[in-house]
């Protein structure tokens, strides 16, 4: 692409009816293609080496204890421990400018009870530190999945459920043309 389609591209995006259907960051590689197809139909599906019963997040090509290359997507425990939290005040994507226009957009990171750190979408901000959460996945607007989390005590275990708490969070497609902004 020379200099002038890109900068059509950009004049294109500024567009504000374009702007009213941003969608967020859909680029994965081939390990986060594979793991949000994986993660469709179930609460939270991990990589799980074959060799030594590693459970592995993020997707890797190959187990990152035992060096195995049989990686497996099981069905995990969605548990774990809030070890961080923070919030987005800005952002360069369309999508998440327009929601935290509206309010931060709080994101932690969780050490599964499993094994692995996660970065996620916190639904609350009043989470502290070392408080139990539960973590699933959720295929958002542009069709990959990323990590949600609610406190411990929020039952996610129905599809509806989940969806409910994406629908308070504005993530689900409906949401797309936020009102107001
Ligand atoms: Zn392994």
């Amino acid at each position: 692409m020379n200099i002038k389609d890109k900068m059509r591209k950009r004049l294109k995006l500024s567009r504000p009816s374009l702007r009213a259907r941003a969608r967020p960051p859909k680029h994965r590689s081939v390990c986060g293609s594979q793991f949000s197809a994986a993660n469709l139909p179930g609460v939270l599906q991990l990589q799980n080496c074959t060799d030594c019963g590693h459970v592995q997040y993020p997707p890797a090509e190959l187990c990152g204890a035992c060096l195995g290359g049989t990686l497996i997507y099981k069905e995990t425990a969605c548990t774990g421990t809030l070890l961080a939290q923070s919030q987005l005040h800005h952002s360069l994507w369309e999508y998440f400018k327009r929601r935290i226009k509206r309010a931060p957009w709080p994101i932690a990171s969780v050490q599964l009870d499993v094994g692995p750190v996660a970065i996620v979408h916190l639904t609350e901000l009043d989470l502290d530190t070392g408080d139990r959460v539960k973590v699933f996945s959720h295929s958002d607007a542009s069709r990959s999945v990323v990590l949600i989390a609610v406190p411990a005590a929020t039952d996610i275990t129905t599809p509806e459920l989940r969806q409910a708490v994406i629908v308070g969070m504005q993530l689900d497609k409906s949401a797309e043309r936020l009102k107001g902004v």
